[in-house]
């Protein structure tokens, strides 16, 4: 019997997804580049199970049921390209080429349109959730070919997440769509680990407290409106001892780590024009985090007035968890709003109600606060922008007075809240009639001689001065 799908890939992700198909009945051929890799998982994990391996790229598509679904689960970049150049002159018409790993949207309508041209099918998908997800269902986010879809649903869907028996996956639209929704969702995850260090460092500088404690207090927040695998994961590391027993947390290097994502995101955004304050922070905040011997160095010569928190501990607590929660809500206003730019401007039919369902579950950003978001679209799916809706309007406004006292207590002690403040100053602009960028249409109007609008005269019409009389 022939195989039901072919995988490319056993590093972490790869292994996971093949024994997760498995599972749920779908015979899995497998095939990586370093082969020893091939016997080792056969030999290990896959054990006992009906995974067939293969050496070569020609043994892997032989194995293959008509017709023949190859997903590669490989570095992102020219790894995909060799790739497809191998399988070319292996394949035939109407079969399927995957790309399940964290490809560049852009690569994606490539490798879709030069597929199609060769009446291949090719679907670019998502996959969120790590290692955990990956093995025990993860989001998965596919776009392409939507002929392909009919062919890959059954076994994606089987293998997804599931939140109120709905699988976390559904078709996200052509070309690169799936690979643009999961950039946007590495995006909002940069954003929303920085906002939960940002809580964390307003917990331990600003209030003192102990990991013990923040752990009760995260644990804490877990039950209520932020219950999220992020806030839940932060509660268990808190608790975590190395050997001594000592918090392992606290004897970990302050630089972090970033694979280009968010980056992506936020390039995307400003190609785009949309603010996306708070996910650009995110990036810049990794960035800084990175020049570590720079910033010890300036520590030394800029050092700080130290200053401790004199107000009441507890109503702190209860403030930055606000700050915490309306600049997530900020966070995925802005996220959603560039989906929603992007749809108009790459002409693809995103469902906001339906994505917001596929992070519901699996992936790294799930949490119950999607359930909300979904709930906005699908009461209204062509809303400008979620904080336009009434559950946002009123969670904003509950959460408003905390969120100030927050970054207020932040700026008064010098640690910095790049995600928090960013997403207050967005806010508040949105919400702003009249913003100053009169005076920066006549700067650039008396520099530049760029032209303005007047707000006594229709739109449209376009005014110069003379501004030193010098013509
Ligand atoms: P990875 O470390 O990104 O990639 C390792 C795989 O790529 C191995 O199978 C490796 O083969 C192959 N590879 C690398 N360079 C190659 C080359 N020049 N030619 C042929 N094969 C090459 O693995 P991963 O972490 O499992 O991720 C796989 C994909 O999923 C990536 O695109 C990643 O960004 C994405 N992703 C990862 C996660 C995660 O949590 N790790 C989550 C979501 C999505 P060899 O064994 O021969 O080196």
């Amino acid at each position: 019997m022939k195989a039901d799908i072919g995988l490319i890939g056993l590093a972490v992700m790869g292994q996971n997804l093949v024994l997760n198909m498995n599972d749920h009945g779908f015979k899995v051929a497998v095939y990586n580049r370093t082969t020893s890799k091939v016997d080792e998982f056969l030999e290990g994990p896959a054990q006992g199970t009906q995974v067939i391996g293969t050496r070569s790229l020609a043994e892997l598509v032989e194995s293959l049921a008509s017709p023949r679904k190859v997903m590669l689960m490989v570095k992102a970049g020219s790894v995909v390209d060799q790739y497809i150049e191998d399988l070319l002159p292996l394949l035939a018409p109407g079969d399927i080429i995957i790309d399940g790993g964290n490809s560049l949207f852009t690569d994606t309508n490539r490798r879709t349109q030069y597929l199609a041209d060769k009446g291949l099918l090719y679907v670019g998908t998502g996959v969120s959730g790590g290692e955990e997800g990956a093995r025990h269902g993860p989001s998965i986010m596919p776009g392409g070919n939507k002929a392909a879809w009919a062919a890959v649903k059954p076994i994606f869907q089987a293998i997804s997440a599931h939140v109120d028996n709905e699988p976390c996956c559904e078709w996200v639209g052509d070309n690169g769509a799936g690979h643009y929704v999961k950039m946007v969702h590495n995006g909002i995850e940069y954003g929303d680990m920085q906002l939960i260090c940002e809580a964390y460092q307003l917990l331990s500088e600003g209030l003192g407290l102990s990991t013990d404690e923040m752990q009760a207090i995260f644990a804490d927040w877990n039950r209520g409106e932020l219950s999220s695998y992020l806030i839940e994961i932060t509660a268990n590391i808190l608790a975590y001892k190395d050997e001594n027993g000592e918090p392992l947390l606290d004897k970990i290097l302050d630089t972090a780590g970033q694979k280009g994502t968010g980056k992506w995101t936020g390039i995307n955004a400003l190609d785009l024009g949309i603010p996306l304050t708070l996910i650009g922070e995110s990036v810049f905040a990794r960035c800084l985090s990175a020049q570590k011997d720079e910033r010890v160095r300036a520590a030394k010569i800029l050092p700080k007035q130290r200053k401790s928190f004199s107000g009441d501990r507890q109503a702190m607590v209860q403030a930055i968890r606000q700050a915490l929660y309306a600049s997530k809500i900020i966070s995925y206003a802005q996220g959603f709003r560039l989906m929603r730019e992007a749809a108009h401007e790459y002409k693809l039919a995103l469902n906001y109600g339906d994505i917001a369902l596929m992070w519901r579950g699996g992936c790294i950003i799930r949490s119950q606060f999607l359930n909300n978001i979904k709930q906005a679209y699908q009461r209204n799916p062509e809303l400008e922008n979620l904080l336009l809706a009434d559950f946002f309007v009123d969670a904003m406004q509950q959460a408003e007075a905390g969120w100030r006292q927050a970054v207020v207590m932040g700026i008064e002690l010098g640690i910095p809240t790049p995600a928090f403040s960013s997403a207050l100053a967005y806010y508040d602009g949105y919400r702003t009639e009249r913003l100053p960028a009169n005076l920066l249409q006549a700067q650039r109007d008396y520099f530049g001689a760029h032209s303005y609008e007047r707000i006594d005269r229709p739109r449209g019409e376009f005014f110069h001065t003379d501004w030193t009389g010098r013509g």
